[in-house]
């Protein structure tokens, strides 16, 4: 019989609950508001957790209260042999849900597998419809790819479809509707994404960010009344339905951050243990995993971390008058960890 799961708080009684797991820092693109840069430093490979640590160290964290895992990258699916690491996660009965985010260019490859092996939810990022954007966005040239990958994870019977839309000023706002229009029409749920100012986006300007409020307008402008859904979640995104019941939503960690809610945490692929997006500091999970054969040790560990925690980095980010990007080149090149693309944002 499987004892319950703790519920451990931190400082601002917010619980442990959601886990996003980057199994690679690895990409195959080179999103502007994520990877602008030319040369990127990538983990060693001896010091990338195995299969067996990942599920290991999931099972202590569900144990403290996780019912949630979200596996992330870079881009995830370059991850080889991905399936098993699903395989292993969907066993754990404590898992209410086990999603996965990908920029959905291996996705035809992979769906179905994914699918089989107990892959419950997938989110693919489309931040454009148009090739000459995509390619300047993500300086590949695999727009038709992602799309065929969307279809994919519709064949292959994922429920509740997410698709991710970075909206940046100058360079895919002028598709705000189109997207939801696309969206719609794939049966999707389309959530918007203010553009963050995280580590790695060195070129991030406020002067760029679209604004929730701004979202809001246009989109009114085109679709008529907007409504909030009106529920009670701890989903980074906030919900709204139009006049004919399409639903999508906004993620505002920009202008309208969330903090006070966030139940998220984050393991780099190496078993760097983050309590928020912008903490400088983490915990080498990695080398306690491997030196540390009780879970009962490693989980007083993780557990008396959390109660520790007090990060509402985006809201700190936003009370900074003269904001510029988070970190310089010379900040990400000392401390890579500090890199998105790292923490599977
Ligand atoms: S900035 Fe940090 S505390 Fe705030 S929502 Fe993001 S991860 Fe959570």
């Amino acid at each position: 019989m499987l004892a319950d799961a703790m519920n451990v708080l931190d400082t601002l009684q917010r619980s442990l609950r959601n886990l996003r797991l980057s199994v690679t820092d690895r990409c195959n693109l080179r999103c502007a508001y994520c990877m602008p840069e030319e040369e990127y430093k990538w983990l060693p490979k001896r010091s990338i957790l195995s299969f067996e640590e990942i599920a290991r160290v999931v099972r202590v964290f569900t144990s403290l209260g996780v019912d949630k895992v979200r596996i992330t990258g870079g881009e995830p699916l370059l991850r080889r042999e991905l399936a098993n690491l699903v395989r292993l996660l969907a066993a754990n009965p404590r898992l209410a849900d086990l999603a996965l985010t990908t920029n959905g260019v291996l996705l035809v490859e992979q769906a179905r597998e994914l699918r089989d092996a107990g892959l419950k939810r997938v989110t693919v990022s489309l931040d454009t419809l148009r090739p000459e954007t995509f390619r300047a966005l993500a300086r590949r040239d695999d727009l038709d790819r992602v799309l065929a990958g969307i279809q994919a994870a519709r064949d292959a019977g994922f429920p509740g479809l997410k698709l991710d839309a970075v909206m940046i000023k100058g360079a895919n706002d002028g598709e705000l509707c189109d997207l939801l229009d696309y969206a719609k029409s794939v049966g999707a749920e389309l959530r918007y994404i203010e553009y963050m100012d995280v580590g790695g986006a060195t070129r991030w300007r406020a002067a760029d960010v679209l604004s929730r409020a701004e979202m809001l307008e246009r989109l009114a402008a085109r679709f008529g009344p907007i409504e909030p859904v009106r529920e009670i979640s701890n989903a980074p995104a906030e919900r709204f339905r139009l006049a004919d019941g399409t639903v999508f939503g906004i993620i505002a960690s920009t202008t309208a951050p969330f903090c006070s809610s966030c139940d998220r945490s984050r393991l780099t692929a190496d078993g760097m243990w983050y309590r928020c997006l912008y903490a400088t500091t983490g915990t080498n999970l990695r080398d306690a995993l491997r030196s540390e054969p009780d879970d009962a040790k490693l989980a007083e560990l993780i557990a008396g971390h959390w109660r520790a925690r007090a990060d509402r980095g985006a809201e700190d980010r936003l009370a900074e008058l003269s904001r510029g990007a988070y970190a310089g080149r010379d900040e990400l090149a000392q401390n890579p960890h500090l890199e998105m693309h790292k923490r599977g944002g």
